[in-house]
């Protein structure tokens, strides 16, 4: 056997493990035995791993890596995200995905997911067969395709209210075209324009169409997670019960304190639902807070006529008051179809002290919020709003302190907590990231962070019940039997850790956050990518498409 690599002496955590200690031999891409004792053989490179923790890789089920993937420094990029045990990757989350594309189509397309990019994008592919044909062979991690409904509605509706006629024909064909070229289902986004335009019948209509395709998953970024918190995930919930079809709530997270106690009746919801037999499931971020960019803090009218109309008539002073007194009394109301639309208003269910500039040109707002700037200049806070939002031309991102009912991962998390150790949860490191090099900790520290809290100091989640929902827990809704588990003939995904190392090191405002520790070696299809926690920029990922 040649190119054999020989994991000696591990302590296996995964589904069909409960911390036995055995060999692992790989060779090639695969695993080919597990076994009390193998002896090595010359030629073969072993790792010592007595006392660590010898798990699968594990696979984040909700990313934006498709957005990162085509770029020649993705893996700088991911670099943060491999250190913390990921070896799969599912993309095309939030109702976003960075195809199909259409050439014509570019503006609308980079008003709608602009904000996902890290440099300006080339766009070499139109279809998803092109989009992965053409990062296959190229990347550093695994990836399952999922297509955005946002994306869909956008190339073939733009931005109007209603999908109807010729578009939606349009849509479905197109929406059956990536099904029949490998994505595993489609995502919604139903916060953002025009996603927040849909009914739940149009979602119905097209969630139906992934029935005729094996594994597939409709996964939403809901239509609230504030005021509306508990009818969109009744929604979510009618979607799953209408079509079968299985439905993953993304970051279940509610926006605000105040909502933090909705996660009870929540919760209850879902496993209501689960018990009648339907096939539901969420995940969650590992940290509370949140980033966008400031435009979502202001209400869809504002600027429907574009950015660059929305910053003109905002010094006019009649215009400006009429937002802060909408900022300052709108109550989102169910449903988003009806209305106005806006889903969350962020200054109501989070408060201003809780909006911070976390990325921007001028460097002097970064880590503030606007009441702090305001002091600074002498203005109220509102004033403020308005000269950063002119200073920045409306592309600074924004923190947004209280995502997830807590207030920095500090005081009470109790709500939190429960969120993730209901055994239903699985966790996404959902990064995104700024060429500024600013991103949110969940980039950099997520996995490690719920070893760290949840089974080494809190000990409410077992670690063998923790690998299972980083792995063999989110492999099996794509159908996936060769990786998320330790067995002979699976891919080699593999993490191998030291339990005690694991921990994070969240610093939200830091322009290089540091790597977490815990993981000393990672293999992706049997290649090192961290060896002895050395980094080696390899690209040994594999481009998943699901077939019929
Ligand atoms: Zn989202």
């Amino acid at each position: 056997m040649e190119s054999c690599i020989l994991i000696k002496n591990g302590t296996l955590v995964s589904k069909d493990h409960d911390s036995a200690q055995r060999d692992v031999l790989i060779s090639g891409e695969r695993i080919v035995s597990i076994d009390h004792t193998i002896p090595e053989k010359k030629g073969w490179r072993t790792i010592e791993a007595a006392g660590k923790i010898v798990s699968p890789g594990f696979l984040s089920i909700h990313s934006h890596d498709d957005f990162y993937l085509p770029l020649k420094e993705h893996p700088q990029l991911l670099k943060s995200v491999l250190y913390q045990g990921v070896t799969t990757a599912v993309g095309g989350n939030c109702g976003i995905s960075n195809y199909p594309i259409r050439k014509a189509s570019l503006n609308e397309l980079d008003s709608y997911q602009g904000f996902l990019h890290y440099i300006e994008p080339k766009y070499e592919w139109e279809s998803l067969q092109e989009y992965l044909d053409h990062i296959e062979g190229r990347v550093i991690v695994n990836y399952i395709p999922l297509v955005g409904h946002g994306t869909l509605r956008v190339l073939n509706n733009g931005f109007n209210k209603q999908l109807i006629g010729e578009p939606k024909e349009n849509l479905i064909r197109m929406l059956r075209n990536c099904l029949d070229q490998g994505a595993f289902g489609m995502s919604s986004g139903l916060m953002y324009m025009p996603g927040t335009f849909s009914t739940t019948d149009e979602l119905v209509e097209l969630t139906n169409i992934l029935k005729d395709y094996p594994n597939t998953l409709y996964s939403s970024h809901l239509r609230g997670y504030s005021d509306t918190y508990i009818e969109s995930v009744q929604e979510a919930i009618e979607i799953g019960e209408r079509t079968g079809v299985r439905v993953q709530c993304s970051h279940l997270g509610p926006f605000g304190v105040v909502h933090g106690p909705k996660i009870d009746q929540v919760l209850a919801l879902l496993h209501q639902a689960d018990r009648r037999g339907v096939r539901i499931g969420y995940d969650s971020l590992a940290y509370c807070g949140g980033s966008t960019t400031i435009m979502a803090l202001l209400p869809p009218w504002s600027y429907e006529k574009g950015v660059a109309q929305f910053l003109q008539d905002i010094q006019d002073d009649s215009f400006f008051d009429k937002v802060i007194d909408y900022l300052e009394s709108y109550v989102p109301q169910w449903p988003s179809w009806e209305g106005s639309g806006w889903t969350d208003n962020f200054v109501r269910c989070l408060g201003w002290e809780n909006l911070f500039v976390l990325s921007a040109g001028n460097q002097d707002s970064i880590g503030k919020n606007f009441i702090q700037i305001g002091r600074e200049r002498g203005i109220d806070k509102y004033q403020t709003f308005r000269e950063v939002l002119l200073e920045e031309k409306g592309s600074a991102i924004m923190y947004m302190a209280g995502v997830g009912a807590c207030i920095d991962d500090k005081g009470d998390m109790s709500y939190f907590d429960k969120m993730i150790e209901d055994p239903m949860c699985t966790i996404t490191v959902d990064a995104i990231f700024q060429s500024d090099g600013r991103t949110m900790p969940y980039a950099y520290g997520t996995f490690p962070r719920i070893v760290d809290r949840y089974v080494n100091t809190k000990k409410t989640i077992s670690l063998k019940n923790a690998v299972e929902r980083f792995t063999s827990q989110v492999a099996e809704i794509f159908g996936l039997s060769d990786r998320g588990y330790l067995r002979g003939g699976a891919y080699a995904d593999l993490v191998v850790f030291d339990l005690a190392s694991m921990k994070d090191y969240p610093n939200i405002f830091a322009e290089r956050p540091q790597l977490s520790t815990g993981v000393e070696y990672l293999l992706i299809n049997g290649q090192l990518i961290i060896d002895n926690r050395i980094f080696h920029d390899r690209l040994p990922g594999r481009i998943i498409r699901n077939s019929r």
